[in-house]
């Protein structure tokens, strides 16, 4: 393991200069602001114990005297040790001379792992042993004096990134896993990317940093909450699933711009890629419309973008909600790739096709499509076969497979009834290639186009495992998507309304007049921002006329709006329009890192079921510690068992 010259790239981003904007009120303290996030190259040295890091020792330091500090990576021979720290790795050899022996049996002794200091002089590798893998690979250290700091007890498993071992153990010993050079990364890229987000909007855009509270209660709309019991029989904390609330309310404080690395918490149960606490960049500002926040989310990102990446285009593409389903069947396109969903239901009016005469005689009965590239060299007949059971499962869909060359139609008796005609119009709407193969069904056209959508991504997923290059592994697609209705039918009762972002979301300025009519088909103010088919960010423009956000909480709703008094009287003192955003931080830098998984850019994540399994929590805890919050655990009946054995 190599660390290459990535911590200097990392921080070269700081040197950007920075442009003044806005004159502010205290000068002082903004000049030494904007100096101190000048600097080139951090001081990785001060207050420490040592002279230098291991990873920063180049030929330009030959003959100079050091201290390192760091964890013993490998030793050759009971002669060289490499030696290591966050920033690099560094080559140690041990003195061999009589007057020495107490220096080496310290160095030769001390299991890997263990941690050292170590002082010497920086010499040159003897001609031949240069390794240009390693930065520091031209120059050793001929020690002098060495310290055991600790030594190393056999470990779980070897601190080398190519050694596999399973997530639950690096989990387990998070503080080990850590110590890996791709953790280390992508700790340090999260924490300059937040470090650059914040100069953009505190420095450049006069945004406040404001913290709020984690105790709080109930808000109506939206995700679970957990719960904090309290010492007051019968009353609860919960803990915010967003700062929703407290940052519309600093906007009626006349805060104007806030900004928050905000902590959030969703008991959603265990879903892949969530956490049950996650971090937001969390940001409000009054007097500002849906242009005025995208722009300042693109200016953000183009600013905080890491420099060992393609800059950011803005600005971004914009489909409406609508088009997006439509297109690509998700309110989350990956736009990386085409195989948009087409509509070809006239080229089937006159089928003698069953399936199709069936849908198009209903009354929102459409025929669709996708093209698969060169589906005929990479598609199994296998895959069509599971791609037809997956369709008729989950969706009661049927997929009909056609092979642009006829010949093809192997198990498809039914595409040999498409007439030469519909084949030459199909090619022309779909712009196919003769390996090509067309995934068609039929049905009502949100089905259909959900279906699709599914098929369209799984299908992307399959020819890249065959080979095919499809998305471009460093591009970053982003995408805006707008003209959200403001409601959709409630999941368990579809007959009532739930706020498809959240309650406190301002309708379309042009749908007013719907909600007292047909609010169904009322759009909002919301917008998403998409990054490569992940949902990255959500905000709105606020309601902040108290009479309708009544309206639409009581009435449309049906929520208790006694919950939100304080808000609702709120924006009856004089609240000024405003409108934010959130920025799921986790899940931008898992994109940007490449990582498989969330947890990777997360110190200290929860496993997939929520659980912490360094510590083990959550724990239980005895009966009479629970006794002060009025709290009794009742067992479930089958775990009373369990525990009894
Ligand atoms: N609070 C919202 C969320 O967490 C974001 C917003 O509307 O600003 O999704």
């Amino acid at each position: 393991m190599y660390f290459p010259s990535w911590l200097s790239q990392l921080y070269k981003g700081l040197s950007r200069p920075i442009r003044r904007t806005t004159q502010p009120i205290w000068g002082s303290l903004y000049r030494s602001l904007v100096q101190s996030s000048q600097r080139t190259n951090p001081e990785f040295n001060s207050f420490a114990v040592r002279t230098n890091t291991c990873g920063e020792l180049r030929s330009s330091h030959l003959g100079q005297e050091v201290t390192l500090c760091g964890w013993i990576q490998y030793r050759r021979q009971n002669t060289f040790l490499v030696l290591r720290d966050f920033h690099g790795l560094v080559q140690v050899v041990i003195p061999q001379d009589e007057s020495a022996a107490s220096v080496k049996k310290i160095l030769c002794e001390a299991p890997v792992e263990s941690v050292v200091r170590v002082s010497g002089t920086v010499t040159s590798r003897p001609a031949g042993q240069e390794n240009p893998k390693m930065p520091t690979g031209k120059i050793e250290i001929k020690v002098k004096t060495a310290e055991l700091l600790n030594a190393c007890k056999k470990l779980p498993f070897e601190i080398k990134d190519f050694m596999k071992k399973t997530e639950a153990l690096r989990l387990q010993y998070r503080y080990l896993d850590l110590r890996s050079f791709q953790m280390q990364y992508n700790l340090r890229l999260r924490s300059q990317m937040v470090m650059k987000m914040r100069e953009y909007l505190c420095n450049l855009h006069g945004f406040v940093d404001i913290e709020t509270p984690t105790l709080f209660k109930r808000t109506p709309g939206g995700a679970k909450e957990f719960l904090v019991p309290s010492r007051e029989p019968g009353k609860f904390y919960s803990l915010p699933q967003s700062p929703q609330q407290f940052k519309q309310l600093l906007m009626v404080g006349g805060l104007d711009r806030y900004f928050q690395v905000a902590r959030c918490y969703r008991d959603e149960g265990s879903r892949p890629d969530r956490q049950p606490e996650f971090t937001q960049i969390d940001i409000e500002m009054s007097f500002v419309d849906q242009t005025g926040i995208q722009s300042l989310i693109e200016g953000l990102l183009q600013y905080s973008w890491p420099n060992d990446k393609d800059p950011v285009v803005v600005p971004f593409p914009t489909v409406t909600f609508t088009e997006a389903l439509a297109t690509y069947g998700t309110d989350k396109p990956d736009t990386r790739f085409g195989m948009k969903i087409i509509d070809i239901s006239d080229v089937f009016r006159n089928t003698e096709i069953g399936f199709l005469q069936d849908a198009l005689s209903k009354p929102h009965g459409t025929v669709k499509a996708i093209c698969i590239p060169e589906g005929a060299k990479y598609l199994k007949r296998k895959d069509i076969e599971s791609i037809r059971k997956f369709a008729a499962d989950h969706f009661n869909q049927e997929i009909l497979p056609v092979f642009l060359n006829a010949n093809r139609n192997w198990n498809s008796p039914v595409a040999n009834f498409i007439m030469e005609s519909q084949r030459l119009e199909l090619i022309r709407l779909m712009d196919t290639q003769e390996e090509d193969v067309v995934l068609l069904t039929a049905g009502e056209h949100s089905k259909a186009c959900s279906l699709l959508g599914k098929l369209r991504l799984e299908c992307a997923d399959l020819l890249e495992t065959r080979g095919m290059v499809l998305r471009d592994p460093t591009l970053f697609s982003f995408l805006w998507v707008v003209d959200f209705p403001l409601f959709l039918p409630k999941e368990e009762n579809p007959r009532e309304l739930e706020s498809a972002h959240h309650p406190f979301t301002a309708p379309h300025p042009s749908d007013i007049h719907l909600l007292y009519t047909e609010p169904k088909k009322a759009r909002s103010q919301h917008y998403d921002l998409v990054l490569n088919g992940n949902e990255i960010g959500g905000g709105s423009i606020r309601i902040h006329n108290a009479e309708l956000q009544r309206y639409i909480l009581a009435t449309l709703l049906k929520e208790d709006v006694k919950i939100l008094s304080h808000l609702l009287q709120a924006l009856d003192y004089g609240a000024p329009p405003h409108g934010g955003i959130a920025l799921g931080l986790d899940r931008l830098i898992c994109l940007v890192t490449g990582s498989p998984s969330i947890r990777d850019v997360i110190a200290f994540p929860k496993s997939f079921r929520g659980h912490d399994l360094m510590s083990n929590a959550p724990d239980s805890i005895p009966p009479e510690e629970l006794k002060p919050y009025h709290i009794r655990v009742s067992w479930p009946t089958d775990s009373k068992a369990e525990r009894a054995h």
